[in-house]
């Protein structure tokens, strides 16, 4: 009977059931090494489960050639075997000579006596090491070794490349490549589940085509070819399943149709004091797109620090409010907050916004009022804003609640509080979520919950990897902001490590302060027993009044100071009341004070790459460049910490510093597969293989368009069931 790929492993061949490996005769059979150690259960996870490499022999060396030092492939013949205890008592040693014609040399294998009875004189076998020698011996050492002809390794396909396969306890790579043999002689033709139209497109071999040849390609190009197909495959199979879920997350959920040409957004660009990036332009025309349409938005933009996000959300806010709706945008602090505030008030004035409580003892309307100055009619506010955060109390805030509730609140700007402490909207059509380096889920739910579907735009200055954002925030629409606006000056970059570092570095704060300029000094906790940030920061400023900047001007400010005396602080700090702001990473959420043109980082080491540069991301604001002084506490003596702050100092391109970290990280730590429930990927990286990503990504969603529930393609939605196993829920319900 016909093999089938949900069959069992011991369905292959029966023998595996009684089948041991050397010595551990009392281990459990083969199959049940499999699932254990590897997770192979089925012929399917068995085909599933890829070489991790091969041995080429077009690229094997020949003994009489080898040089001590090299790392190297050899095939040879086994002359002889030589087992003896070493001197140390319960050790042994097996010797197992091979030759190749040109040649000769040992293998050693210690303390795996079994070894003595797996090799035969006449055996082939493939080798690779490193070259050494011992007297007048060739050896190989930390060699891997496998059986290529001889006992039972007959069976097995030996062509030009062999595949070595990740073996477990129990089983070895020898028996798995015996059992994908015979499983793929005996397997009808594997069908596909990759519609043809998108196979031959992709210029892709065809399933079965492609497991036969990663496991016994004939050549590295077959190899190649059967690699890009399963990879495309993962891929595509992943991003099919963001589609489907975002099709039929849409499709269940109305949202506001908004209106993007209309008198507020023209006004606001007539009156702009700086012409929109090109970014800035494509981003807003992306988002005129996205809410123009009947489903709810969701999109994620993406900008580096200083890349002109403000434009855009009070772009998009114009948009729901000329449309005849409300809009929130929401920061993570109150600094930040009261920040987006000023800096949105700024652009709202010319355009003939009001801050809603000015205009609220008015009567709601707001008849139209001679002005005081030239008797000139004074128009109604063309919209009303106002902010809404925990330092605005009593009587103010409950007219503001009042007002977003009765809908003659335009634009609310406030913390992320809005959402979660159930400020009641009207009618709010658009909340805009900036994150910062925070990732919002919850915030999202949190919108969701109240039952509007208002269309959400997430700004990130996170440079989230290019390739991750595409797939961690499967269901937004990514729109990036990849332009700076015009005369922004590069920050250098140094670091500190010895004491005189240091000294130079006070010195350049003395400098810049004498020249008019202001200074951040960052402190991050400093150690287990001194884990506050704030204690850290408290004692820096202590230090630095006291013993270093006795003559300047010194202010604190750290997360636990009330709202009120965080934002005198800033404001103080921002008027040039103080010289030098001594924080914890509160400042890292995007204060903007274009005069400061230093900032020392203490303890640099603790910090990830991202958090470095969004406080970076402080400084060269203004038209000064600035300098960046990062104290290296561990001395240089960490090495990944050296190789983060290093990068810092070769770069300022955020996204090259998120493609490090990752590199630096790995994957797993930023995109944590298993809680994101999203498929494990074998073959593919989503950072080496981005061009992959890309067109297996536009491939998918192109099929979902066709085919939003994917009935016409029965074989693809159970290979999305399969793969989405882990969040079956995430793509069919939640
Ligand atoms: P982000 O929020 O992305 O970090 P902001 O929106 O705060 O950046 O913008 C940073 C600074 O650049 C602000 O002072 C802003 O007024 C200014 N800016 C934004 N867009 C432009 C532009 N197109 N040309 C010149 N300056 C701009
Ligand atoms: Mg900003």
């Amino acid at each position: 009977m016909a093999l089938r790929l949900e069959d069992p492993v011991v369905e292959i061949d029966r023998r595996i059931a009684s089948r041991r490996m050397g010595v551990r005769k009392k281990g459990p059979p083969a199959h049940e090494a499999l699932a254990e150690g590897l997770g192979i259960r089925t012929v399917r996870d068995l085909l599933h489960h890829y070489p991790r490499r091969y041995i080429d022999r077009s690229t094997v060396q020949r003994i009489g050639e080898l040089r001590i030092g090299q790392t190297a492939t050899v095939i040879g013949r086994v002359r002889k075997i030589d087992a003896r205890p070493t001197r140390r008592r319960g050790l042994s040693m097996v010797t197992v000579e091979i030759g190749d014609g040109t040649g000769y040399l040992d293998l050693i294998f210690f303390n795996q006596p079994w070894v003595a009875q797996v090799y035969r004189p006449g055996y082939e076998v493939a080798a690779w090491g490193l070259v050494g020698r011992r007297g007048r011996h060739l050896q190989l050492s930390n060699q891997e070794v496998e059986l290529l002809r001889g006992g039972d390794a007959d069976l097995v396909h030996t062509g030009r490349i062999t595949p070595i396969h990740r073996a477990t306890e129990g089983v070895s790579t020898r028996t798995i490549r015996e059992l994908v043999h015979r499983a793929l002689a005996r397997l009808p033709r594997i069908p596909d589940p990759i519609p043809p139209e998108i196979r031959r497109a992709e210029g892709l071999l065809d399933l079965d085509a492609a497991l036969r040849a990663i496991h016994f390609p004939s050549s590295e190009k077959e190899r190649a070819a059967a690699e890009r197909r399963l990879k495309f495959d993962e891929l595509f199979v992943l991003e099919l399943g963001v589609a489907f879920r975002k099709h039929r997350v849409e499709a269940e959920q109305v949202g506001v149709a908004h209106e993007p040409a209309g008198p507020l957004v023209e006004r606001l660009h007539a009156s702009l004091p700086f012409e929109p990036t090109g970014a800035q332009r494509r981003a807003m025309a992306a988002i005129d797109d996205a809410m123009a349409r009947p489903r709810p938005m969701n999109v994620l933009l993406q900008g580096d620090v200083g890349s002109g996000k403000t434009l855009v959300a009070l772009h998009a806010a114009l948009v729901a409010i000329q449309s005849g709706h409300q809009a929130a945008i929401m920061a993570p602090t109150e600094v930040l907050a009261a920040q987006h505030h000023r800096s949105m008030a700024a652009l709202l004035g010319p355009i003939g916004a009001a801050p809603y409580l000015e205009v609220a003892d008015r009567a709601p309307g707001g008849a139209p009022q001679p002005s005081l100055f030239d008797g000139s009619v004074r128009e109604a506010p063309s919209l009303t804003y106002a902010l809404l955060t925990a330092a605005v109390t009593g009587k103010d805030r409950e007219r503001i609640l009042d007002g977003i509730a009765r809908g003659e609140v335009d634009l609310v700007v406030g913390t992320h509080a809005l959402v979660q402490e159930g400020v009641r909207f009207a009618d709010l059509s658009l909340a805009v979520i900036d994150e910062q380096h925070r990732f919002g889920v919850h915030q999202r739910m949190a919108l969701k919950g109240k039952g509007a579907s208002p269309d959400v735009l997430i700004m990130t200055a996170t440079p989230i990897p290019r390739t991750l954002a595409l797939t961690y925030y499967g269901d937004l629409d990514v729109v990036v902001l990849d332009e700076m606006p015009p005369g922004r000056r590069p920050v250098r970059t140094l670091i500190a490590r010895t004491e005189r570092e240091r000294e130079e570095a006070y010195e350049l704060v003395r400098r810049e302060v004498g020249a008019g300029r202001q200074a951040f000094v960052v402190c991050a906790a400093i150690d287990e027993a001194n884990k506050s940030e704030v204690r850290a920061a408290e004692a820096e400023a202590r230090r630095l009044a006291e013993e270093v900047f006795p003559d300047l001007r010194l202010a604190l400010l750290h997360g636990r100071m009330r709202p009120a005396e965080k934002e005198r602080v800033m404001e103080g700090f921002r008027a040039g009341r103080y010289d030098v702001l001594i924080s914890t990473t509160v400042v890292e959420v995007g204060v903007d004070v274009p005069n400061a043109t230093v900032m020392l980082i203490e303890n640099a080491e603790r910090f990830g790459l991202a958090q470095l540069h969004q406080l970076r991301g402080r400084i060269g604001r203004g038209e000064h460049p600035g300098t960046c002084v990062l104290f290296d506490g561990s001395g240089g003596r960490s090495e990944e910490a050296a190789a983060r702050l290093e990068a810092m100092v070769r770069t300022t391109d955020g996204f090259e510093l998120a493609d490090e970290d990752l590199r630096l990280r790995g994957e797993g730590t930023l995109f944590d597969v298993r809680q994101s429930g999203m498929p494990d990927l074998k073959l593919a990286s989503l950072v080496e293989d981005l061009e992959l990503v890309k067109r297996a990504r536009a491939r998918a969603f192109e099929l979902i368009r066709e085919d939003p529930t994917l009935e016409r393609h029965p074989t693809l939605l159970d290979e999305l069931r399969r793969r989405f196993e882990r969040s079956i829920d995430w793509l069919f319900h939640a």
